[in-house]
């Protein structure tokens, strides 16, 4: 009995909440810092298949989140940004061989003007069949950098172009580089989108914000066993909420909802982890840390692998 309740236990923690991954490019070795190959993409799915981890399509884990229902944590959703060309070729067979649903994030800009890595507009018809679409912004650019006229004009070329060209009506939206702020955020949420995606390390669960999902990276061969352990953690970033204005990150307060959390780790981009103390689920810290990327993210990670993401970036 003991010894069947420890294999219980066991298969109960090995599981965490759900996940979103995101993928680039496939079988396209050019470009490494984006690429998974098809061999390492077949490893992957194998290992969704024989761990119990069911591959969902995003509208069921929109819904569920939505409707604040507990969500499955052997619930993985598969994300492909920027609609290239080696999806289509190389990737797509294995995604119907496995019937593993996806969704595409389109760059409308270079697909509308025929740019060679990418999949013209019949070829994104032909996933449909398979996978929903999202859109990735119509010029792909720096969003933090750029205007609020700008931003908008983006966003209503990206959703007319699809409307026009594939007949839908967009409910997804992910961010170019994974980059944005509040400014970026609320332009966003005014196009009416049921849910937005970045590109942070986190996982989902019914309490996550639909208008800020956290996707995981799966580029290269990542630790697939370590990132599918990453749980949800509910958090309040209060400082910082941009880019500072010396470069230099001062003050990281924020609070979690879990009061009990007493120790932790903090980490900055270019610095690694930081062993930190909470206290009544407060961290109020002073890093004095100059900026080494202009894409930095902050993430504190509790026990049992729970992660809140903040990502800040130079204008
Ligand atoms: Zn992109």
């Amino acid at each position: 009995m003991r010894l069947l309740l420890g294999l219980w236990l066991m298969a109960v923690t090995l599981l965490a909440d759900a996940h979103i991954f995101v993928y680039h490019r496939f079988g396209d070795t050019r470009y490494p810092s984006t690429n998974t190959s098809i061999e390492i993409l077949k490893k992957q799915f194998d290992y969704f298949k024989k761990n119990g981890y069911r591959v969902v399509p995003l509208k069921d884990l929109v819904k569920r989140v939505k409707e604040g229902k507990t969500i499955p944590d052997n619930w993985v959703v598969l994300t492909i940004d920027d609609g290239y060309r080696s999806f289509y070729e190389n990737a797509l067979p294995l995604f119907k061989e496995y019937r593993y649903p996806f969704t595409l994030f389109i760059y409308t800009g270079a697909t509308e003007n025929g740019y060679r890595d990418y999949m013209s507009w019949d070829q994104i018809k032909d996933t449909m069949g398979y996978g929903e679409i999202g859109l990735h912004s119509h010029t792909h650019p720096h969003m933090v950098s750029k205007s609020d006229n700008y931003l908008k004009e983006d966003f209503e070329k990206g959703l007319k172009l699809i409307q026009n060209r594939l007949g839908i009506k967009v409910a997804y939206f992910a961010y170019p580089y994974g980059e944005y702020d509040q400014r970026v955020k609320k332009i966003a949420e005014n196009f009416g989108f049921e849910a937005i995606f970045n590109q942070n390390l986190g996982a989902v669960s019914n309490e996550s914000d639909l208008l800020d999902l956290d996707r995981i990276a799966l580029t290269g061969d990542p630790n697939l066993k370590q990132k599918l352990r990453v749980n949800f953690l509910k958090a309040n970033w209060i400082e910082p909420q941009k880019w500072p204005k010396n470069s230099i990150i001062g003050r990281v307060h924020m609070t979690v909802f879990d009061h009990s959390a007493k120790k932790g780790w903090l980490y900055l981009t270019g610095y690694g982890w930081k062993r930190i103390e909470l206290r009544n689920g407060e961290l109020d810290t002073f890093l004095n840390l100059p900026l080494k990327n202009r894409r930095s993210r902050l993430i504190l990670k509790l026990e049992k692998d729970r992660i809140s993401t903040k990502i800040v970036v130079k204008p």
